[in-house]
């Protein structure tokens, strides 16, 4: 709520914090967290929706990173792999096991016995405790299982698993996590000045984009986990630190899954450039990914180009022959900078995935690099350094490690998903519907089922023939903090992607709803309206 959002900058404001973190990505989610976990008084601030930047424009991958074994990283690869693990137990809602092709064609770059000899050494880093253990097939299995997939030359598959997520929501409930633990949390507060009185950084100067109200909030310690943006709050800091990072770019388009007709996750060599991208399963949808090109573009004027959908639909259409793929097939697309560390001369692909926490003479903290799939980590190693420093400025004694890896994400508390949509079917949701708010909301779905109790038309579909119901407006705005009609239809609910008409069909409504809700005036009203328009029409992919 609006009001909640207000009230915890209020406090920031009032009272000096343990910890300003500024950038609410995963990463700056989990150390709020992780912080919050610990009894670290918390604050934590995003200038956009928690998760608006990179956290929500990924290939949604919690895995081990396979490609980077060609690499010999493989302790990332082990890392990672752990992780998985540790994610599935924590939000099994929201991180759910996928089952990969990796088909193998003569003459390819990795031929067959690498890619198996690879595949052994990725369970093994896995310590044999992925999903499952993969397999080999052979073609005429592939065949089976996946008839669409390119047959002249296929050799073989691997099938291997990883993890999907939700990225968005993934970021939203590790949020909501923190707010539990008392960490203070306001989306749309921008960063403008550090505050530095003896020249050390013990706070933040902050907008509310909302209001235009300027405040200033007092920190021990301040950390920048603003991911592509960390150079640019590196530099309110020191105006002449050089850049640390290298800012790839990734896009991906969605098509409907009907044109791929793929059952599985497929990853594929492009045969442009001979990288390796995958083609997702996403409900109804396929999505294709990605694109990885250095990009000197402002983190906040991304754009999906003409070039990137010619790519990835090339590279899609080699691998499923007769899918025949054109831009009219796309019916979405997301772009978003990988924030990786610098290190010159490499290709893009090539650059490492590994996360950095650095220093200032002044004292700002700053957290380069990374991947969604070890958050949790990145979030600890910070989050020690935090504790040490705290340590040193008022002798308080060191807190221990807070059991994020135990503690599971809102709505993860119960594994057994299948027992949960029989209780929403139970409660006279559609069998689309309960698993979507399964999918969604884990065992929270029970609330958002409670709203409808409030008002039956709230049960009904926002689309046809989709499941999203119209309590979820209402749970977005009343639980989820979201604030703008963007949060609801673009990150809590995915409507902006996963419709043809990005979801403007429902945004009169939608707005309406927030209004009464959340009190907005006309005018507030009509510019969320505009704004939203301008989304879209920004989003469109100019052929
Ligand atoms: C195309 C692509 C695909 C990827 N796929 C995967 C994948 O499948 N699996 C995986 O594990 N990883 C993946 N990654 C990597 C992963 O997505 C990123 O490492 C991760 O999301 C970075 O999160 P972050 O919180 O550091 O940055 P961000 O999510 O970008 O968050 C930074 C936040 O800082 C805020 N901010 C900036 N400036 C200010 C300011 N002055 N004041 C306040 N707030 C500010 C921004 O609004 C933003 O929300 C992918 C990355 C890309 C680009």
């Amino acid at each position: 709520m609006e009001q909640a959002r207000a009230a915890a900058l209020a406090s920031m404001a009032e009272t000096p914090v343990d910890l300003l973190i500024i950038g609410g990505g995963i990463t700056g989610a989990g150390i709020a967290r992780d912080a919050a976990l610990r009894g670290f008084r918390t604050a934590l601030i995003d200038k956009s929706d928690f998760g608006a930047g990179t956290s929500s424009h990924s290939s949604r991958l919690i895995h081990g990173g396979i490609r980077y074994l060609e690499q010999y990283a493989f302790h990332l690869v082990f890392e990672a792999s752990r992780e998985r693990r540790v994610l599935l137990r924590i939000a099994p809602h929201l991180v759910r096991p996928l089952a990969f092709l990796f088909p193998v064609y003569r003459g390819a770059r990795v031929p067959a016995w690498q890619l198996r000899a690879g595949m052994w050494l990725y369970d093994l880093l896995a310590a044999f405790r992925n999903v499952r253990w993969h397999r080999w097939l052979r073609p005429k299995n592939v065949r089976r299982v996946e008839p669409g997939l390119r047959d002249r030359g296929l050799v073989g598959a691997a099938l291997y698993y990883d993890a999907q997520t939700d990225d968005a929501r993934l970021v939203l409930a590790t949020v909501r996590s923190a707010t539990r633990a008392g960490a203070l949390v306001a989306n749309y507060v921008e960063t403008t000045a550090l505050l530095k009185p003896d020249g050390r950084v013990r706070g933040a100067v902050v907008r509310d984009v909302l209001s235009g109200q300027t405040v200033t909030i007092r920190a021990h310690v301040v950390v920048n986990a603003t991911g592509p943006w960390s150079d640019r709050v590196r530099r309110l800091d020191d105006p002449q630190a050089a850049p640390i990072l290298r800012l790839t770019k990734g896009a991906h388009v969605t098509v409907l899954r009907k044109r791929l007709a793929n059952e599985h996750a497929v990853t594929l060599f492009s045969p442009i450039d001979g990288r390796v991208m995958f083609a997702l399963p996403w409900g109804e949808l396929s999505y294709i990914g990605t694109t990885d090109t250095d990009a000197d573009a402002s983190p906040d004027a991304l754009r999906v180009t003409a070039e990137d959908v010619t790519y990835l639909l090339r590279s899609a259409n080699a691998a499923f022959p007769d899918a025949h793929l054109g831009s009219n097939d796309v019916v979405s697309a997301w772009a978003g900078l990988r924030p990786l560390l610098r290190e010159d001369h490499q290709h893009p692909s090539q650059v490492t995935r590994e996360h950095r926490v650095l220093e200032s003479a002044q004292g700002l903290i700053s957290i380069v690099g990374g991947k969604l799939t070890t958050y949790r980590v990145m979030a600890r190693d910070v989050v020690d350094r935090v504790a040490k420093r705290l340590h040193e400025t008022d002798g308080r004694p060191r807190a221990p490690r807070a059991p994020t890896d135990r503690q599971p994400l809102p709505g993860g508390e119960a594994a057994e998903l299948e027992v949960l949509v029989e209780a929403a079917r139970a409660r006279g949701a559609s069998e689309a519907t309960a698993r979507h708010l399964i999918a969604s909301y884990g065992s929270e779905a029970a609330a958002v089922l409670n709203l409808v109790d409030r008002g039956r038309r709230l049960g009904d579909p926002m689309v046809r023939e989709r499941p999203e119901i119209w309590a979820e407006v209402v749970y977005a705005v009343e639980r989820e903090m979201a604030v703008r009609v963007q949060d609801v239809l673009i990150r809590r609910l995915h409507l902006f992607y996963e419709t043809a008409d990005h979801g403007q069909s429902v945004v009169p409504k939608v707005t309406a709803m927030m209004k009464q809700l959340l009190g907005w005036d006309d005018s507030r009203e009509a510019e969320e309206l505009r704004d939203y328009f301008q989304v879209v029409e920004r989003g469109r992919i100019k052929v």
